[in-house]
């Protein structure tokens, strides 16, 4: 992979084409009111692009599209060999528009962009890659009966798939989604975030490159309330599958229930908690890991780490690494490969983030960062900020910030340490410290969370599932597993003489 300087993305930013359009039914598409909204490059204030947005009448556009396409069996009907085919040349032409689709995210979101091109992209073209691997590979079952009967167990893709997804991850949320999606045989409507849909437009251009059939994939960028309450309400989609806050997910719970009572699979929101045991055997190693856990991405990472709970004893000493390794995530241009972070998505949610900051300021002890950034005509930076001593039942202790900020809860006991851990709302993920393996196994057993990880942070892969407990959601993106929110189980009797 060519390394990539700041002068050479500046360059490939002043020519970047900017898609706009819905991609519906294999062509691009206007809304049909005219509608648009303006795409703003958080880095910089300037507006981007005025994209399609798509209100209901889109969607059943879209909606219709992906019906027919389902039911003509033009994708699902044809060779396995030949899917995978398709499969792999997504994952072939993602590779190869990857400073592209990297740019499109950075410029529209806001995070750097090497992070992007070298993890973003290259693990979302991993995905095509896996799950056309599998899709030749996933049998049913022969049942067991007595004789004069023969009964078979196969998995169905369900039809029409509608998938909304958070800004976070612009790519990889879409192809989290889309790769199980289409291997296991579904259309798909999707509809990315507002604050970032050019990549998932672009996406779209790449898989009608790559061969996949018109309508199997459609795009309709737009608002929440309006697109994408449209396809939770849809009364011909068959199984939403949706990425993003836990208010929303309970949104969506709803509208099914008052439409077709589809599938519903919720990825929503987190407060993990990373605990640090005195005898770990590297503290400095643990920080470092703490630390990139929480400023990658700004922290707008639903399973970031975001609470520190440290045993007393290493307490002081590990507060004081935090506060060292902090200094190399002071925020940049997301352009170039030297910032420590890129930009807030918006300055909204920057209001909102140090809104979380100024109030922990009334109870806890602020070691580093803490202030807003001007940089470039934009004030969406935020320093990496550490907040020591704070309360576990408080505001910073409870509720998901997204953003660079690390609350640091000291304990004394491993009991105490477990019960801080499970005490939010939310089980997306934990990780834990500890050259103890009894207590590794202990520790981790207890913690009622999506993944464990233990002495390294938020550990994941295509192989293993990613998802959570408790309102952290119930649907589980990455891994075989992950197809199963995208088949149903079909039984087939025969009888014979
Ligand atoms: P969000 O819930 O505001 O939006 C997510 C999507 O839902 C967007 O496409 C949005 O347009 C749509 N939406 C918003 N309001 C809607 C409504 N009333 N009806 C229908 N659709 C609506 O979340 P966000 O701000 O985009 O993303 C941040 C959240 O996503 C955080 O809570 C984060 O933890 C979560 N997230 C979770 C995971 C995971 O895998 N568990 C991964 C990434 C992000």
């Amino acid at each position: 992979m060519s390394q990539k300087s700041h002068q050479d993305w500046q360059d490939l930013a002043e020519t970047l084409p900017i898609p706009h359009y819905a991609f519906i039914d294999g062509q691009q598409a206007n809304a049909d009111s005219g509608a648009t909204f303006t795409s703003i490059n958080p880095a910089t204030g300037k507006a981007l692009a005025d994209v399609a947005s798509c209100d209901a009448d889109d969607v059943n556009r879209a909606a219709a599209a992906a019906r027919t396409a389902f039911g003509d069996r033009r994708w699902a009907g044809q060779p396995l060999a030949a899917r995978k085919r398709i499969m792999q040349n997504i994952a072939e032409g993602l590779r190869k528009n990857a400073a592209e689709l990297a740019l499109l995210d950075s410029l529209d979101m806001g995070k750097r962009v090497v992070d992007a091109y070298e993890l973003d992209v290259p693990f979302s073209a991993s995905l095509f890659d896996f799950y056309g691997e599998s899709l030749d590979k996933l049998n049913g079952e022969a049942v067991t009966m007595d004789d004069g009967v023969h009964a078979t167990i196969t998995k169905e893709p369900l039809g029409v798939v509608g998938a909304v997804v958070p800004w976070n991850y612009p790519v990889d949320m879409a192809a989290w989604k889309l790769a199980p999606a289409i291997a296991a045989g579904n259309s798909v409507v999707l509809k990315p975030a507002e604050h970032s849909p050019l990549s998932a437009i672009r996406l779209a251009e790449i898989f009608a490159e790559a061969g996949l059939p018109d309508g199997v994939v459609n795009v309709v960028p737009g608002f929440g309330e309006t697109a994408g309450q449209a396809i939770g309400r849809h009364m011909d989609i068959d199984t939403l599958v949706f990425t993003g806050s836990t208010g929303v997910g309970k949104m969506f719970q709803r509208y099914a229930g008052e439409s077709n009572m589809k599938q519903v699979w919720l990825e929503c929101g987190g407060k993990s908690a990373n605990l640090i045991f005195a005898d770990v055997e590297d503290l400095q190693k643990a920080a470092e890991s703490a630390a990139f856990d929480v400023f990658f991405n700004q922290g707008e990472v639903c399973s970031s780490h975001s609470r520190v709970l440290v045993q007393r004893d290493v307490h002081q000493e590990f507060v004081a690494h935090l506060r060292a390794i902090a200094e190399r995530y002071q925020p940049g241009d997301p352009l170039d490969p030297a910032s420590g972070m890129g930009a807030m998505v918006t300055a909204e949610h920057t209001d909102m983030v140090e809104g979380f900051i100024s109030r922990a300021r009334q109870e806890a002890d602020v070691v580093a960062g803490g202030r807003r950034v001007t940089l470039g005509g934009s004030d969406c930076y935020l320093e990496p900020t550490v907040v020591d001593n704070v309360h576990p039942e408080s505001e910073l202790g409870q509720n998901e910030v997204f953003g660079p900020v690390l609350a640091v809860i000291p304990f004394d006991t491993e009991e105490e340490a477990i019960r801080m851990a499970n005490s939010t709302q939310f089980g997306l993920a934990a990780s834990l410290w500890t050259s103890n393996i009894s207590r590794a196994h202990r520790v981790a057993r207890q913690l009622v969370a999506g993944t464990v990880s233990i002495n390294t942070t938020d550990a994941f892969g295509a192989q293993t599932p990613f998802g959570g407990f408790k309102s952290s959601g119930y649907g589980r993106d990455l891994s075989l597993h992950a197809l199963d929110k995208y088949q149903g189980l079909k039984t087939t009797w025969l009888a014979y003489q």
